[in-house]
């Protein structure tokens, strides 16, 4: 651990020195990239298993590169394998110091292609070849500038070695505390008056010149840092919890508590397949928003093995059909939470229980928590209701379902005991990320086996009013399938959704049944 983080600090340190200083450890030169390249691990496996899952590698850093390019590869890298350490505060140095490294490559290419344009009326651009792009320097947007702060909590108590006088030396000797190297010293001494909880790892020891900009960075980051932690509260749990994110992730949610929108991140409720589910109480509302007082955040998982199985489900949709060929997987990611914001608030729109909408940002969707005091509302797989409550869950169930049709256009898609919360005496529908609209190629299909689920969980509940799979599909969806056996029914119902699209293949998309929200779907005609 700690010989691979001094690894670490002395490639940033030579890539930032390229030229007056020598290498100590690594003989390669990493200039286009400071983390140089990862030593290939050897592992007995096909040669098509390396090629795959080199090639969901590639694909999931394709975006990651543009912001912090090779950070993702370093902490899934060698340096996080000592399970006890916690680099997270390195990795976040390491990104600091890799976007200012950034910054002065753009900053000489911006020198070179003045160069060679001149006063030309046609001009070559060396724009694809920047590092930092436009969209990505969002994470600039809430930097202070340290430099015109009067206040410095940091600055160190005993003044360091250059005189009041502010020069030492004699005649063309002359040092002044301007210098770059002395400056560059002295910030990294400066970087121990840091709080202490503030991992600086071990680079003090080393001769490490830190550029005042990089400096300021640290420092702020230090000082968030310590305002971070005196807000959230430090368990163990929430540490944890931390981790099951990666740090792009991580500094997303930092970002919400700094904000203020969010008071704390307590801790994690859930962690599935296909997203992390956080507690937090909420923070301060702004001019356009109310924040609940307790909100969940769903992170969903940027590992993409995970998703593979559900492209269909937005592949198929056709809101989304004309965006999906266009994207990256990372990108797809983003589209779930953004299918997600978008059902939940049809369902809002309609009345139905559900999670209330805070704010997306990327894949990590806030939305308000159901339950209290950090415990999250019980599945009604794990609830146990009399028989009147139960009675009465059904009915509401078989209500929100029609509901969830006809008012909002939707198939929840994978409805069932684990997706329907009880609290305040009623049910509560949750995860709508896969919800799709009924003329969607499969929704038929999806509502049925949601039917089946249903009447499944209700008929062994001991509900005697509840309608069994076939004759809620038919409520559901007003439909009147008549078939009485489940292979007829279910090949009927493939009849269907396969007429819908010969009809749309025929007339296009923008028919009217399918174009506006709550318009009725097809079957009806
Ligand atoms: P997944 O796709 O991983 O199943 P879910 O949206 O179902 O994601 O969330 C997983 C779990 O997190 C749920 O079963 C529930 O316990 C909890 N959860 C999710 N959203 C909320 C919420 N708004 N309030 C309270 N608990 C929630
Ligand atoms: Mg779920």
């Amino acid at each position: 651990g700690k010989l691979a983080q001094a690894d670490v600090r002395q490639r940033l340190y030579c890539s930032k020195t390229p030229s007056s200083q020598p290498c100590p450890g690594n003989r390669a030169f990493y200039f286009q990239c400071p983390w140089g390249a990862h030593n290939a691990t050897s592992m007995s496996c096909s040669l098509a298993d390396v090629m795959s899952e080199q090639l969901a590698k590639e694909l999931q850093l394709e975006e990651e590169n543009a912001a912090f390019p090779e950070v993702v590869a370093v902490a899934e890298g060698p340096f996080i394998t000592g399970e006890n350490i916690d680099t997270s505060s390195d990795l976040m140095l390491a990104q600091m110091l890799q976007m200012e490294f950034d910054r002065e490559y753009d900053a000489q290419l911006r020198r070179e292609e003045k160069k060679i344009n001149g006063d030309s009326k046609v001009s070559i651009s060396f724009e694809n070849y920047r590092k930092v792009h436009p969209y990505d320097s969002d994470s600039s947007e809430d930097e202070v500038d340290w430099q015109d702060t009067r206040h410095d909590p940091y600055r160190a108590d005993k003044p360091t070695t250059t005189p009041r006088k502010g020069f030492i030396g004699k005649g063309k000797d002359i040092t002044t505390k301007h210098d770059e190297v002395v400056c560059g010293r002295k910030n990294t001494a400066r970087m121990e008056n840091f709080a202490p909880e503030f991992q600086v790892g071990d680079g003090i020891g080393m001769d490490l010149k830190l550029s005042n900009q990089v400096f300021n960075a640290l420092k702020q980051h230090a000082y968030s840092e310590e305002r971070r932690s005196a807000r959230l509260h430090e368990k163990k749990e929430h540490s944890t919890a931390e981790k099951a994110v990666d740090p792009k992730t991580r500094l997303l949610m930092y970002k919400m508590v700094n904000s203020g929108m969010l008071e704390t991140i307590t801790g994690c409720v859930s962690t599935g397949k296909e997203s992390v589910v956080f507690h937090a109480y909420g923070g301060n509302a702004t001019e356009d928003k109310v924040i609940p007082p307790e909100c969940a955040i769903k992170v969903f998982k940027t590992t993409l093995n995970e998703f593979k199985n559900r492209d269909k489900y937005i592949k198929d949709d056709y809101r989304f059909k004309d965006r999906f060929s266009k994207l990256n997987p990372r990108k797809i990611i983003r589209m779930w939470a953004e299918k997600e914001m978008h059902n939940l608030t049809r369902m809002q729109n309609a009345g139905i229980p559900c999670p209330q909408v805070v704010i997306l940002k990327k894949h990590v969707l806030v939305m308000s928590f159901i339950g209290q005091d950090q415990v999250p509302a019980p599945k009604l797989k794990d609830v146990t209701l009399h028989s009147e409550d139960m009675k009465k869950a059904y009915y509401q169930v078989l209500n929100m379902m029609q509901q969830l049709y006809k008012e909002c256009n939707l198939v929840h898609a994978d409805l069932s005991e684990y997706n329907m919360l009880w609290h305040d005496g009623k049910v509560w529908l949750i995860d709508v990320s896969q919800s799709v609209e009924p003329t969607h190629p499969h929704g038929l299909e999806f509502l049925f086996r949601d039917c089946r689920n249903v009447a499944q969980f209700f008929q062994k509940a001991g509900v005697a009013e509840a309608l069994n799979e076939r004759e809620l599909f038919n409520a559901v969806s007003g439909l009147n399938i008549t078939a009485d056996n489940e292979v007829d029914f279910q090949a009927e119902i493939e009849a269907l959704e396969k007429m819908n699209e010969d009809h749309v293949q025929n007339h296009g998309k923008k028919l009217s049944v399918f174009s506006g929200d709550g318009d009725p779907p097809i079957y009806n005609e």
